[in-house]
């Protein structure tokens, strides 16, 4: 592929050798009055974000956070989550994301692996954390609520919207192991002790994946990593021009592919970010006439949304000029609609977790290949390998996409032995399968992992299995994400009962809903006698898969 790289990309890139908070500090420098953040109508200036951060950095070493500590921040998209995120790293700890659809077992698992000890989160998560917070080692949790960062008089209302929308309000007091987000804000100097630092080897980010043996792991991200992301995204799709662009922050922030594309790229370049807590079509739409960004990553599923909002055509789309689209695959119809309708250019690009997460993507401003995933980046490499080796395979060949560049992980946090079986000879194993054409373009074909892609989010089918399994009624069961036209896979579980028993599908969804975050839980029960199994007793998930694919077709005229 080499030989078809584009000549409108360095080869080769400079990563600047520095913290990533230290792109704050230098957007601040050089444009302390531009606007970094925009949320709901609320303005965030570089100075304001600057000093927000570094007055968190101060609290947080006042508490006792050291080089190296994990601090957890489980917020929706909004100006605290920028501002902790860059506060952590002032104060020398690493990040740890937390999604905020978390249920108590899923947060309570998260803090032990992670040995996080601080949280920053939203005030209607705190009773939740505070259930599982004596099997953690959290000692202190920093509350804040959406209405914190909104303007007179929509802070005023907020309660109301949230009490409808939640079905709760939360007054948060002080005490003790409480502390007020805004509190911080008003009382902590913005003055921090500068931490030791170490480019390559200091971690800025443990964000935790499935990867392929079910249990989440943290994924150990330096600052070395994040850095030459941003900067490869930058110099292959953005092109921004410093200090003039807006980038939509749709995506999850919680989520790398948010984190690096909007959280870290725009301060890298001093430019706008635009966040909406959560995707609502309409007030995505609204914001875009409004706001006006220019860039806009996102996941086919968000496209999709917006195209089918009836009243796509009253709004103005028309700034938008790069989108990369991730995560899962891109169907054309959607690419070109979308370009139609906006004016601008839809790529499509892959990575995960491990690849902090880009490593290829189509060229915005040059040729592209429908249903390729583009090229690797600058500083990257890939090679089809034969599953199971290190051996290329032939162009066209398909077989495990393996990576090697200067985004790919340190490993997994604690544990040495996933991370020998998933980087070997300095290669990263995406347990993806794929293929290269003659043209250096690469594709995509279908998962190594079990994976379930169900609108935009990963779902990983054992853990839902081992919920399942704790059932009384179970005796088997597997779950696997069936072909659905909107959220490209949706979870089923097939279920057999033990003799018996009886069960609804409205106890076992209860039951699911109890100890999985909604979008893990299965949308689809099917009871069964039994199950189709390999000659030594593996249930094949797969062959589930097939019956529900020809199921689809004969259903087709
Ligand atoms: P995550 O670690 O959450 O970022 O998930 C990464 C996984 O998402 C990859 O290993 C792929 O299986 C899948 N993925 C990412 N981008 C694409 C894409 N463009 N097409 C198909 N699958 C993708």
């Amino acid at each position: 592929w080499l030989a078809h790289y584009p000549e409108e990309v360095p080869r080769t890139l400079t990563y600047p050798s520095m913290p990533v908070q230290e792109y704050l500090t230098k957007a601040y420098e050089d444009f302390p009055q531009k606007t970094a953040i925009h949320f709901l109508g609320r303005e965030l200036s570089y100075e304001e974000l600057y000093e927000s951060a570094m007055k968190m950095a101060n609290y947080l070493q006042k508490l006792g956070i050291q080089k190296g500590d994990r601090v957890s921040i489980m917020l929706p998209n909004c100006p605290q989550a920028v501002i902790s995120f860059y506060g952590i790293l002032y104060a020398g700890g690493v990040v740890v994301m937390t999604n905020p659809l978390y249920t108590e077992r899923e947060i309570s698992y998260q803090m032990k692996d992670s040995g996080a000890k601080a949280i920053i989160a939203l005030d209607i998560l705190f009773p939740r954390i505070n259930k599982v917070i004596k099997e953690t080692e959290i000692e202190n949790v920093i509350v804040t609520g959406i209405k914190d960062y909104l303007t007179f008089p929509k802070n005023l209302v907020y309660p109301f919207i949230q009490k409808k929308q939640y079905g709760m309000t939360v007054k948060v007091e002080h005490r003790g192991i409480n502390h007020l987000f805004t509190e911080i804000m008003k009382t902590a100097s913005p003055q921090i002790t500068k931490p030791p630092f170490d480019f390559d080897e200091d971690l800025a980010l443990l964000q935790y994946t499935g990867g392929t043996t079910g249990s989440p792991k943290g994924v150990m991200l330096t600052h070395r990593n994040l850095i030459s992301n941003a900067t490869m995204c930058d110099a292959w799709l953005y092109k921004s021009t410093r200090g003039e662009e807006t980038i939509m922050g749709i995506i999850p922030l919680f989520h790398v592919y948010g984190l690096t594309t909007v959280l870290i790229l725009s301060v890298m370049q001093g430019n706008k970010m635009v966040l909406l807590p959560k995707f609502d079509p309409e007030q995505a739409l609204k914001t875009i006439n409004k706001q006006k960004p220019t860039l806009f990553p996102g996941a086919p599923t968000l496209y999709i949304g917006l195209l089918n909002h009836p009243d796509i055509q009253k709004y103005d789309l028309s700034s938008i000029e790069a989108c990369l689209s991730g995560s899962a695959p891109l169907p054309t119809e959607v690419q070109e609609k979308f370009e139609r309708i906006t004016g601008g250019k839809l790529v499509e690009g892959y990575g995960l977790t491990e690849t902090s997460p880009v490593s290829h993507s189509n060229l915005v401003w040059g040729d592209r290949t429908k249903g390729s995933i583009g090229m690797p980046y600058p500083d990257t490499d890939c090679e089809i390998f034969l599953p199971g080796t290190t051996d290329p395979v032939p162009n066209g060949q398909i077989g495990e996409i393996a990576i090697k560049g200067p985004q790919v992980m340190k490993g997994y946090w604690n544990r040495p032995d996933a991370t020998a079986a998933t980087i070997v000879d300095g290669w990263l194993l995406t347990g993806d399968l794929g293929y290269m054409n003659d043209e250096g373009q690469f594709f995509i074909v279908d998962r190594k992992k079990d994976m379930i892609i169900a609108g935009g989010f990963n779902i990983y089918p054992r853990e839902i299995e081992e919920v399942l399994y704790e059932h009384e009624a179970i005796q088997e069961c597997v779950v696997a994400g069936i072909p659905d036209p909107y959220r490209g896979e949706t979870v089923k579980a097939y279920i057999v009962l033990k003799e018996g028993y009886t069960v609804t599908e409205e106890q076992l969804d209860k039951h699911c809903r109890e100890n999985l975050a909604a979008f893990k839980v299965p949308r689809i029960y099917e009871f069964r006698n039994e199950l189709p199994k390999t000659a030594v007793g593996k249930i094949l998930r797969r062959s589930l898969v097939d019956e529900e694919i020809a199921k689809r077709d004969e259903a087709i005229p």
